[in-house]
């Protein structure tokens, strides 16, 4: 099953402890894009400006993600450039220019509105709003969201929360949204505006999901090195919702599994500059973490005190 990606196509300079890059591939539909066309094809809407380097997005292309969605406009591409000290798990944000962004309005190709599965990548809240209108009763819709956002557009997300089956954001931002401290009551707090589920991710820290009665934690795959965090909680996404589409069941426990995938595809993002990493993975070595996981969190819970 396909799954329909809207989402920023940006060019990323980020700064971290171990090198800079400047102009690099980024964007949380290309990021979200590289990740889930492992598991099925991909397509992908949004709009870059008359200066974006296209032919870098070829290797996407050849990886399955259609890009007849994908709007060249007159001006300047979307701009984010970020930073990360020692504590790899939060970007400081410098700089995010819009560009063409501000004036886009998402047109989605007829070819594309039947998706069975959405995800509204982190992107201005009007414009995920816009792209349910022209999508036809997916089988689930997903999305994220950031700080930039929750702090310039909370009604319009308030609006969205009404209409996702589930939601993907990170620790600080679901403090931000809910105004609640403890994750618990923050995950309470959305369940009970719209999404079934709620995915919190805490970067080296794992991921939860919540429903009404359940919670599951992943934790992240440890790795001894990480070169570039920016597009981990987009690969966890694509990672996420590609393995629900390619398997197609959406019971708690392939939702579960579906977490580790997740988990997995935001390991490899990290360990590359851009969507470096992720464009050199193979299905063997994506099994072969997700083995890996399940070795990590094995234990014998039938003895007791
Ligand atoms: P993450 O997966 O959270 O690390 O997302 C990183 C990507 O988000 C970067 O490649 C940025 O280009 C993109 N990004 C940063 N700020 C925004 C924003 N306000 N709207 C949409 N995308 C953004």
């Amino acid at each position: 099953m396909t799954v329909l990606v809207v989402g920023s196509v940006a060019l990323d300079s980020v700064e971290t402890p171990f090198g800079k890059a400047d102009d690099v591939l980024g964007g949380s539909g290309t990021f979200f894009s590289s990740s889930a066309s492992h598991f099925v094809p991909v397509q992908l809407v949004g709009v870059v400006g008359s200066d974006y380097p296209v032919e870098k997005l070829q290797p996407l292309a050849a990886r399955g993600v259609d890009l007849a969605g994908l709007e060249r406009a007159e001006g300047e591409s979307f701009r984010w450039r970020g930073r990360y000290r020692h504590d790899l798990n939060s970007a400081e944000t410098l700089e995010t220019r819009l560009g063409v962004f501000s004036h886009f309005k998402p047109k989605i190709p007829a070819q594309f509105r039947n998706a069975p599965f959405v995800f509204l990548a982190n992107i201005d809240p009007r414009l995920q709003l816009e792209v349910l209108k022209q999508v036809e009763r997916p089988k689930l819709v997903a999305c994220d969201t950031m700080n930039f956002w929750i702090e310039s557009r909370r009604s319009d997300l308030l609006e969205l929360l009404g209409k996702v089956d589930l939601i993907t954001l990170n620790d600080g931002e679901a403090r931000q949204l809910t105004e609640q401290s403890n994750l618990i009551k923050a995950a309470k707090w959305i369940l009970a505006r719209g999404p079934k589920h709620v995915i919190i991710k805490k970067g080296e820290h794992g991921a939860f999901m919540f429903t009404k009665d359940t919670v599951f934690f992943a934790p992240a795959y440890p790795l001894e090195n990480i070169f570039d965090p920016t597009g981990a909680g987009d690969s966890f996404a694509g990672g996420f919702i590609g393995y629900l589409a390619r398997t197609g069941d959406l019971s708690e426990a392939n939702l579960r599994r579906a977490v580790i995938y997740g988990s997995a595809m935001g390991s490899f993002a990290v360990e590359g500059f851009s969507t470096s990493r992720l464009l050199e993975i193979t299905a063997d070595d994506i099994n072969r973490r997700v083995q890996e996981f399940a070795r990590l969190v094995a234990f014998d819970a039938s003895i007791g005190t």
